[in-house]
């Protein structure tokens, strides 16, 4: 489990019952949410919950660095609650589901000096491609 609402908490985060539901919506593995996605289960539980709450809500948990935005497909953010543990992503190019995975070796040890122009390099993005078991079944 990602441990959101537990982290939230230690930091002594005010977590009044909207922002509990947006944690709690985001909170687990594999979860990689757009926020209209966070706000439609979230409405489920709290009828009345804003989409600008939401929002605010999710941006207000990314910059404490408790949730990270993903943008693998070019299309909508998505919110990602595994904050704090570097991990890549394995993407299907059918129906989008996402898993967090972690390559073996470094990924940033993988670019050669001769390959970095000078900069230091502090950070890599890879996203893997492909068709999960479901949709190679389907195919
Ligand atoms: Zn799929
Ligand atoms: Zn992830």
């Amino acid at each position: 489990m990602s441990d959101l609402l537990e982290r939230l908490r230690e930091r002594g985060w005010r977590l009044t019952a909207q922002r509990r539901v947006v944690a709690e919506v985001l909170d687990g593995d594999h979860v990689h949410l757009t926020a209209d996605e966070v706000h439609a289960r979230a409405a489920r539980r709290l009828p009345e919950i804003s989409r600008a709450t939401v929002y605010n809500t999710l941006g207000e948990m990314v910059s404490i660095g408790e949730v990270i935005e993903v943008a693998t497909d070019g299309r909508a953010k998505r919110y990602d609650p595994n904050a704090h543990r570097a991990h890549q992503h394995l993407v299907c190019a059918g129906c989008g589901t996402i898993r967090d995975v972690h390559p073996t070796g470094d990924p940033l040890a993988a670019l050669p000096d001769t390959e970095r122009f000078g900069f230091a390099v502090s950070a890599v993005e890879v996203t893997y491609r492909g068709l999960c078991p479901d949709c190679r079944s389907a195919g």
